[in-house]
């Protein structure tokens, strides 16, 4: 039993992007409670995130608004300045206190190519306006922004802001091509920024994972960035990325707390969530853990053996008990046996 799982990066709007999930796949039929939305809406369509996916959602939802205006219905979604409003996008962080927690900006694409880092800071702009923060995703696997980009960034951001795909193996990623890790991501964690994984599909390198583990550059989350076709694909549920993290050698207890405790310190609500404390909100989930011998699989197709692995059983969200599917993979909730 541990307190409810907690994804601080998903994508949920279903419907009104073609990357979103089902809120409650996504949510408590995985064992999840909590999910940030990262990004998935802009200014032109947070409050059809809002009015749509909010109350057909077990989990809370919580929320980062995309710096471009059309959020993720469109990619490349920041062509442009001109893709890019942000006296909208802090009327609508203030519209929805409290619910949108932060400035959503991908450092990917035409937008670099056009704007280079004045992008980060119009998305600082936005964050300051709105007392909010960034999350600057970093990793380009489509559009391959140039080596020194991530480096000329993360000067840029403030305390507090997060740094997601921490271990990303594409173009924009933390280690460069000899495999040394850049000073300034050890720089960003001595200044107080925050490193989230984000799985998905395209954005996990158990290699570059080592090298930077290997400088202690570890996350405070763990996260999916989960989407349809990340979920056909690389990464299925949070249990999913826990084990990948079980299998780089990561104890369970910091496992389970990068997935509770510290995804609750992110979205500042750790007096509540990610703990099972006398008083506070029931939520919790029910984990089973098994011993085996499995391979996992990265975005760039390495391998790593592990032999420990968590499934969902259960899910208790406000006191409320709701079962879990049957599991991502034809056999339920393991990992395969062999990739
Ligand atoms: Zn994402």
């Amino acid at each position: 039993m541990t307190p409810g799982l907690i994804d601080v990066h998903a994508h949920i709007f279903e419907h009104g992007t073609d990357i979103g999930m089902d809120p409650n796949l996504a949510g408590v039929k995985s064992g999840v409670t909590t999910i940030v939305d990262a990004g998935s809406a802009g200014s032109g369509t947070y409050d059809g995130f809002h009015h749509y996916i909010l109350p057909r959602s077990h989990a809370r939802v919580l929320s980062m608004i995309h710096l471009g205006r059309g959020g993720l219905a469109y990619m490349p979604e920041i062509r442009d300045a001109k893709d890019i409003d942000i006296d909208a996008t802090v009327a609508m962080v203030n519209k929805h206190h409290g619910e949108i927690l932060g400035i959503k900006v991908r450092a990917v694409g035409p937008a670099v190519r056009e704007m280079g880092v004045d992008l980060i800071k119009k998305a600082r702009e936005a964050a300051k306006a709105s007392g909010t923060r960034v999350m600057v995703h970093i990793g380009d696997p489509l559009w391959k922004v140039e080596p020194t980009l991530t480096a000329r960034l993360l000067p840029l951001l403030e305390p507090g802001d997060i740094v997601t795909h921490l271990y990303t193996g594409a173009p924009g990623r933390l280690v460069d091509d000899n495999g040394k890790v850049l000073p300034e991501i050890l720089d960003a964690q001595q200044r107080g920024l925050i490193f989230d994984i984000a799985h998905g599909r395209f954005n996990m390198n158990f290699d570059v994972a080592r090298r930077l583990m290997d400088k202690g550059i570890v996350p405070l989350t763990v996260s999916t960035d989960l989407t349809p076709g990340g979920r056909d694909d690389m990464l299925k549920s949070m249990n999913h990325v826990m084990n990948k993290f079980l299998a780089l050698g990561f104890r369970l207890d910091h496992v389970i707390r990068m997935a509770t405790y510290n995804a609750a310190e992110l979205i500042g609500m750790r007096d509540d969530l990610g703990t099972l404390a006398e008083g506070t909100t029931a939520d919790i989930t029910v984990l089973e853990e098994h011993e085996g011998d499995w391979t996992f699989t990265d975005s760039q197709r390495g391998t790593l053996k592990g032999t420990k692995a968590l499934a969902p059983v259960l899910t208790f969200k406000d006191g409320v008990r709701y079962d879990v599917e049957y599991g991502p993979f034809p056999w339920g909730w393991l990992p395969n046996p062999r990739p």
